[in-house]
């Protein structure tokens, strides 16, 4: 795999995370790649317009197909995620639609992993099936049933390991073999495990999606999406961003390439964060089930061991039912976690879900509701502490009731 330029890449993580992407001699000895604004980029000789629009060299016609500054944080995440090639889109939602429609024509058939992200099945279930593609979901852990969806008319099987607000972690090469045999591509979200935690060209994926506005972005303060292709899926990849007119603003490649500078330890201090809050809910009174790859007890613990090198700081808490009340006064008293979508930011975070209604292959939480955690950046006593009184404040909302009702 190459992602160009060719020059020699450092090899240890952190080495790259302070290099990759970036050139102070191209640009008068500045640290970082400056914002290049720009639509019209002009030549001045016919012989250099020309080269400019030769094919390898796409990027240096037109703003739309990018600037030295798209380049360098491309080149950099191709490498980390050891694709071929990468290419930016305005959002992350968008590098997973954009690369399913590069792939998918009529009448193809998609597996679709049950446990994804929300809006990228809304996506599938509004858009692909209009487009005449034949959406199917498959149970994201069980391989059987896999193997008894796949067909000779899979074109693409989409996975996204751990599923992002159920956590079950996926055996990405066993399910990247079974697509295989059928020619079929294999596309993943990566979002949860950045490139850093999950190599997804080495476990079998052909393409690989980073929701760039969690992580490596990193401070939610901008909106991005990366995909990677190796070299099969690159063509249908990158005619798929073009033709749609995909590109990315400058700003934001820039707040992501700054992201990317400390993504290493932000990602340690997340995954150190969350396993301590995670390990301090089990057996809690009010919790039936703590949903996190990194607990040894986890479902999904074997596979997450095999196949990563850490955990984020997102994890699922299946509640005891409680009361419309009880939740409100939970949500109330949590000071340091905000109500939030989205995650990957220094701020921690917590968001009350309710997958079943998105579930076709089976309803695995029944008993409960989903309490979804980020662990930010805060002291971990700090985070445990406020999570910990919210849970009691909202446990005595219930005894409270229950002794008035029985006493009156
Ligand atoms: C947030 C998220 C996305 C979409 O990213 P946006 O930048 O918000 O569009 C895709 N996949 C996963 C797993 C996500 O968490």
């Amino acid at each position: 795999m190459n992602c160009p330029p060719s020059r020699e890449t450092p090899s240890d993580l952190h080495t790259k995370l302070a290099h990759l992407g970036r050139a102070p001699s191209e640009h008068k000895g500045m640290v970082n790649v400056p914002v290049y604004r720009g639509s019209t980029i002009v030549a001045d000789s016919l012989e250099e317009w020309d080269s400019r629009k030769t094919a390898d060299n796409p990027m240096a016609s037109y703003g739309r197909f990018g600037s030295p500054l798209t380049r360098s944080l491309e080149h950099a995440i191709c490498d980390l995620e050891g694709g071929y090639r990468s290419i930016l889109f305005p959002s992350g939602l968008s590098a997973c639609t954009h690369s399913l429609m590069g792939l998918l024509k009529a009448g193809d058939h998609l597996l679709i992993s049950d446990s994804v992200y929300g809006p990228t099945r809304t996506f599938a279930e509004r858009v692909l099936k209009r487009m005449q593609i034949d959406v199917e979901y498959f149970h994201p852990t069980r391989l059987d049933d896999l193997a008894t969806r796949i067909r000779p008319t899979t074109r693409v099987v989409y996975v996204e390991s751990p599923g992002s607000m159920t956590f079950e972690v996926q055996d990405v090469p066993a399910i990247a073999q079974l697509a295989h045999a059928v020619d079929a591509f294999v596309v993943m979200d990566n979002t949860w495990a950045t490139p850093l935690f999950f190599r997804p060209f080495k476990h079998g994926a052909d393409v690989s999606v980073q929701a760039a506005t969690k992580y490596i972005v990193g401070h939610s303060d901008a909106l991005l999406g990366i995909a990677t292709a190796n070299e099969r899926a690159w063509p249908a990849l990158q005619s798929s961003a073009h033709d749609f007119g995909e590109t990315a603003g400058p700003d934001d490649i820039f707040l992501a390439l700054r992201g990317l500078r400390t993504l290493a330890m932000r990602l340690q201090r997340h995954w150190d964060n969350g396993v301590q809050l995670a390990q301090s809910l089990q057996g809690h009174p009010s919790v039936l089930r703590v949903l996190h790859p990194a607990l040894p007890d986890d479902a999904g613990h074997a596979i997450w061991k095999r196949d990563f090198r850490g955990a984020s700081g997102l994890f699922g808490v299946v509640l005891r039912p409680m009361t419309r009340e009880q939740l409100s006064v939970l949500f109330r008293r949590l000071k340091l976690f905000g109500i939030g979508l989205s995650w990957g930011g220094y701020e921690s975070l917590a968001l009350l879900a309710d997958p079943r209604p998105a579930r076709a292959t089976g309803l695995p939480f029944e008993e409960g509701m989903l309490l979804r955690l980020h662990a930010g950046l805060e002291s971990p006593e700090d985070l445990i502490a406020d999570l910990h009184q919210a849970l009691e404040a909202a446990r005595f909302v219930g005894r409270a009731k229950a002794v008035s009702t029985a006493t009156t």
